[in-house]
């Protein structure tokens, strides 16, 4: 069988214990090596063979795993979850074509991780309740209407991956789109990693103060990471619910 699992964000700990478990009754590990960390291997067997796929096609990633016997155990690891940025699709429908079944076990994305390394909430009543998760073109296009510019319009609280190497034209095109330059914004590095790095300012501060920052980073926009917010309905004690009774 054949698994894509989400690896998590680095620390070898936040993977799933599906995850855990089937790393560990592995036959092969084929691993996104430039983003994985390499200590998540350390749950694998002695016997177990592992691949960085940081130098093959998508044909030789297919054809790795698809040349194990069925009843043996192929992990595809990604990094965060496969579901983001993760050229899973295409492997799978390969799979599909080839007659070969697989499973997807989801990981922790370094969308939660990097909230979750700056104590912060996406969705805070009365700043936002809209996540919006996109990046820059690069080579990869981003399609018409989906531009930094038009997103930033909404003033929600904006996750970009991939673009941290551009940071200057991005914090540019989200003041062009309508957020103020003082709206903080944040740099997250190699979130959960031994070397992560958390750089917090400005749309206007923020690209000189990560300058040195190029790769492996998120870019974390909006007024969640400020100090200003309602209080939840759910806990207030003026309101009821389902669950419980307002106090009088
Ligand atoms: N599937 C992954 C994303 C893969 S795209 C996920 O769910 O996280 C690769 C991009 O993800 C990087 O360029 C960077 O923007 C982001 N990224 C991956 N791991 C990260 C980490 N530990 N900390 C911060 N950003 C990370």
């Amino acid at each position: 069988m054949i698994y894509f699992i989400g690896a998590g964000p680095g620390a070898v700990d936040l993977i799933t214990v599906r995850g855990m478990e089937l790393l560990k009754r592995a036959n092969l590990v084929i691993y996104a090596g430039s983003l994985v960390n390499p200590a998540l291997l350390s749950w694998c067997s002695k016997e177990c063979v592992t691949m960085n796929s940081a130098s093959m096609t998508l044909e030789q990633v297919v054809e790795k795993m698809t040349a194990c016997p069925k009843e043996q155990t192929v992990v595809r690891l990604h990094t965060g979850d496969p579901s983001i940025y993760g050229a899973v699709r295409e492997q799978m429908d390969e799979l599909d074509r080839l007659g070969y079944s697989y499973e997807v076990v989801p990981g922790v994305s370094s969308l939660n991780a990097a909230a979750a390394v700056l104590g912060a909430e996406y969705t805070l009543p009365g700043v936002s309740q809209t996540l919006i998760v996109s990046r820059m073109a690069g080579k990869t296009p981003v399609p018409d209407g989906e531009s930094i510019r038009s997103l930033a319009t909404h003033g929600a609280s904006m996750a970009l991956f991939l673009s941290v190497g551009m940071l200057e034209k991005l914090c540019a095109e989200l003041i062009l789109g309508g957020y103020a330059p003082e709206t903080p914004a944040a740099v997250v590095y190699k979130a959960t990693w031994p070397d992560e790095e958390i750089i917090k300012g400005t749309l206007q501060t923020l690209p000189q103060k990560a300058a040195h920052v190029c790769r492996t980073a998120l870019v974390l926009v909006g007024g969640f990471l400020g100090n200003e917010y309602e209080r939840s309905k759910l806990y207030d004690p003026a309101f009821s619910h389902m669950f419980r009774e307002a106090s009088k």
